[in-house]
């Protein structure tokens, strides 16, 4: 097994469903629901972004069979978003339907800036076929702010997180400080106006701040989820949940594992350097 193979498995479920399956179990047993991401993205082949949409199928009815506390989230650069947008729209309708016939629903992810309209268009009209549907929203950008009125007032769930991609200072925020006044901005607004907000960070400070915040205003643990990344700070995921606040955990599976965890890498430097020693000392 390759070095970087082995480091990935930090932030990966390994390549199987089966290996994803026993780590919901083990986080569901912990109090912690999860969302289950089948890796891939930029799909540029038909027949492999319908293949990607059966495989997110199949996974839908094993979480019905198996009785786990899931959904889950997708990419739809993975469901042919870069091939036709209507041919994506018609692909991840299969599996929002799919989803629905479980009783379960569909968070489509946010990526790139070139793909976010796109995304929300797409997420918008299926929403309004089918309310288990919902979104995500990336503080670093400038426009979330009206984004994120457009979905509250459709009544769409959204999960805030910081932004993950390498985008230019004319659509998002290029500091930290800058990302972190406007999350704690959406997050309010979320709070206030939003339905089921998801607050998706790791980050201490932000945690608390949302903890004051629903705390001064009535808003109920049951009224929002705190989400975290599988394999990052694993100890206040569990806090979090033994608290008695909700938390869902993002856990990845598959083979086409490297762009998520380069993202990964470039969030932290620690983990650049931890991979840097580790191939020096090789
Ligand atoms: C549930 C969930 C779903 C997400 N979905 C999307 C999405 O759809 N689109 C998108 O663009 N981005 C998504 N992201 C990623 C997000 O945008 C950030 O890139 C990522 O969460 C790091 O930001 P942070 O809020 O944790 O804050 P940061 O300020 O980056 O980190 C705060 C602290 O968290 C810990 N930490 C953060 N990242 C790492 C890491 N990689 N390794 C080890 N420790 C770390 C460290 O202790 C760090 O000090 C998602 C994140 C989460 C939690």
């Amino acid at each position: 097994m390759g070095l970087l193979t082995l480091m990935a498995r930090r932030f990966v479920a390994g390549k199987t469903a089966d290996t994803a399956m026993a780590a919901v179990r083990k986080l569901n047993e912990q109090k912690i629901c999860t969302t289950l991401d089948i890796l891939g993205e930029d799909v540029t082949d038909r027949d492999e972004a319908t293949r990607c949409a059966d495989a997110y199928i199949g996974l839908l009815e094993r979480i019905a069979q198996e009785k786990v506390d899931s959904n889950v989230s997708v990419k739809l650069t993975m469901m042919g978003l870069d091939i036709d947008k209507q041919f994506c729209l018609d692909n991840v309708r299969r599996v929002v339907q799919a989803a629905a016939r479980v009783g379960n629903w569909v968070r489509i992810d946010i990526e790139g800036s070139n793909v976010t309209q796109e995304t929300f268009d797409i997420a918008h009209a299926l929403h309004a076929e089918n309310s288990n549907v919902a979104a995500a929203v990336q503080a670093y950008l400038y426009r979330s702010e009206e984004d994120i009125r457009k979905l509250n007032e459709a009544g769409v769930a959204v999960r805030l997180c910081k932004g993950a991609y390498k985008e230019p200072k004319q659509v998002a925020f290029q500091n930290k400080r800058d990302v972190n006044a406007n999350f704690s901005k959406l997050m309010r607004l979320l709070l206030e106006e939003g339905t089921d907000p998801a607050i998706a960070t790791h980050d201490t400070k932000l945690i608390n701040e949302c903890k004051e915040l629903v705390a001064r205003n009535g808003i109920g643990k049951d009224q929002f989820e705190f989400q975290m990344l599988f394999g990052i700070r694993n100890a206040l995921q569990r806090q979090l949940a033994d608290e008695g606040y909700r938390v869902r955990c993002y856990v990845p599976f598959g083979t086409h594992w490297l762009p998520y965890f380069l993202r990964r890498l470039r969030e932290r430097r620690a983990n650049v350097m931890f991979v840097l020693k580790n191939l020096f000392r090789r």
